[in-house]
């Protein structure tokens, strides 16, 4: 795995707190639920990573494992992204802004990834399948993770220790 997916989703869409997107990922949605459930009834989908509204991270699927996130899609000449990249939901919307919980748990998993994996690039899943999808959208501050990166970067290699930085992971949870 050499890529980050970044996603939004929300169940029933631009409803947040509820058990709808947890249910999805582990193939308990029920149809009867919600009228929008029944439309996706039966859909395979599921990432590696959830990042909640107030930061809470659940994770779905090994990180050595395939999720199913990206569809089709593409990425430097690359089909199939599922193949190769880590799919992490943020509970959102295309009309509200994230939490600062959230990218503060988005960096953190982050962090921690690259610290694992060869990470090379991070993306939206717009990224990966332009025109078909359009996620994280506009409210996705990616000026602001990128600076959320590169200050714990800076900070790591002022302290001297080390002369390439370093990547500790900052995540409480275990990678699987
Ligand atoms: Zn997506």
């Amino acid at each position: 795995m050499d890529l980050l997916v970044i996603h939004y989703i929300s169940l029933p869409p631009g409803e947040f707190g509820g058990p709808g997107v947890v249910e999805l990922f582990t193939n308990r949605l029920d149809p009867a639920a919600h009228p929008f459930y029944a439309s996706i009834a039966g859909l395979k989908a599921s990432a590696h990573f959830l990042i909640r509204r107030d930061g809470e991270l659940i994770q779905f699927v090994p990180c050595g494992k395939r999720a199913w996130h990206a569809g089709a899609s593409s990425w430097k000449g690359r089909a199939r992204c599922n193949d190769f990249s880590i799919g992490i939901e943020v509970e959102g919307s295309g009309e509200a802004p994230f939490t600062d919980r959230q990218y503060d748990r988005l960096a953190a998993l982050t962090r921690a990834l690259k610290a694992r994996y060869p990470i090379r690039d991070i993306v939206g899943h717009a990224d990966v399948a332009p025109g078909r999808k359009d996620d994280p959208g506009p409210h996705f501050d990616w000026a602001r993770l990128r600076a959320m990166l590169e200050i714990n970067r800076h900070a790591a290699s002022k302290t001297g220790t080390a002369k390439t930085p370093r990547r500790q992971p900052r995540a409480k949870h275990k990678l699987r």
